[in-house]
């Protein structure tokens, strides 16, 4: 098993690609953290990885909250002993919002999608410093690297802060042994807060643009993110990996 005796912490895992990481990652040995705003659903998450034979637990966590995110990782310490494996993977769509220069908006999105990540970080690398390493997957996106229609500019600069500050903190904390890196996933199913790029038809004109002629799965991306969590990666640090279907490529 490719992570067996480490400890995930996985965000947004309640639902979507974080659900399927929680899943795999157990099925590989972890034992899981499923963090998350959305209690019922994260606690089915957690039954269906017991039922499973693997190790589990909820914690309620919004990423948006300092307090809470220090309580999220002591909680993980209290009950596992260690932490090996941060995923950032909780997030908001951009493409709900009518104003796609609405300034609550903008202020949520960074909140969300950005101050989550680094909080994430903030109370994670101290406790993998002092273990003698670990290692970090940041979710950003295909809108972390360029612009697209009908989505709150907001989202993709929350998106893009996701990859440099991934590319800050590796360069900090690679002499502690700590790997941190970004996945940047394509059109995949819609998030529980999209609106517009929900739509069959956007969806189908988006489509079009992928070379590869499909969304993604949930679990391809998390198949990624397994990859970067394992020893597989063990010298790969500071880099984004793309898993979009070739988008990116044209
Ligand atoms: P999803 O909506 O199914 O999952 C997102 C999860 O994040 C949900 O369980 C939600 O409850 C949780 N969440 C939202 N706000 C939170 C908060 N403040 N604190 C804790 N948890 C919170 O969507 P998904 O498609 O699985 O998205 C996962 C990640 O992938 C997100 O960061 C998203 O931006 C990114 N992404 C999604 C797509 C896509 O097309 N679906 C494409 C590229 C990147």
């Amino acid at each position: 098993m490719r992570l067996e005796n480490k400890v995930a912490l996985i965000t947004g895992a309640a639902s979507g690609m974080g659900a399927s990481m929680a899943r795999i990652f157990a099925g590989e040995g972890a034992k899981v953290v499923v963090a998350d705003v959305l209690e019922d659903e994260g606690k089915g998450v957690v039954a269906d990885i017991t039922r499973a034979n693997g190790a589990a637990m909820f914690y309620r966590l919004d990423v948006a909250d300092e307090a809470q995110w220090k309580a999220a990782v002591d909680a993980a310490l209290a009950a596992y002993n260690r932490l090996d494996i941060l995923v950032n993977d909780a997030g908001l769509s951009g493409s709900a919002v009518e104003d796609l220069f609405d300034a609550a908006a903008w202020d949520r999105l960074m909140a969300v999608n950005a101050r989550g990540v680094f909080l994430g970080m903030k109370f994670a690398i101290p406790v993998m410093k002092a273990q003698g390493g670990g290692a970090i997957i940041n979710i950003s996106s295909i809108s972390g690297i360029t612009g697209q229609h009908g989505v709150h500019v907001g989202y993709n600069a929350s998106k893009g802060a996701v990859r440099t500050l991934t590319k800050a903190a590796a360069v900090q904390h690679g002499a502690d042994n700590i790997r941190i890196n970004s996945v940047h996933p394509g059109l995949m199913p819609p998030m529980r807060s999209s609106g517009r790029t929900a739509d069959p038809e956007v969806r189908a004109a988006m489509l079009r643009q992928v070379p590869m002629g499909r969304a993604g799965r949930p679990e391809e991306v998390a198949n990624a993110v397994l990859f970067l969590a394992s020893e597989e990666a063990s010298y790969i640090t500071g880099a984004e990996l793309w898993v979009d279907g070739g988008y990116l490529a044209t």
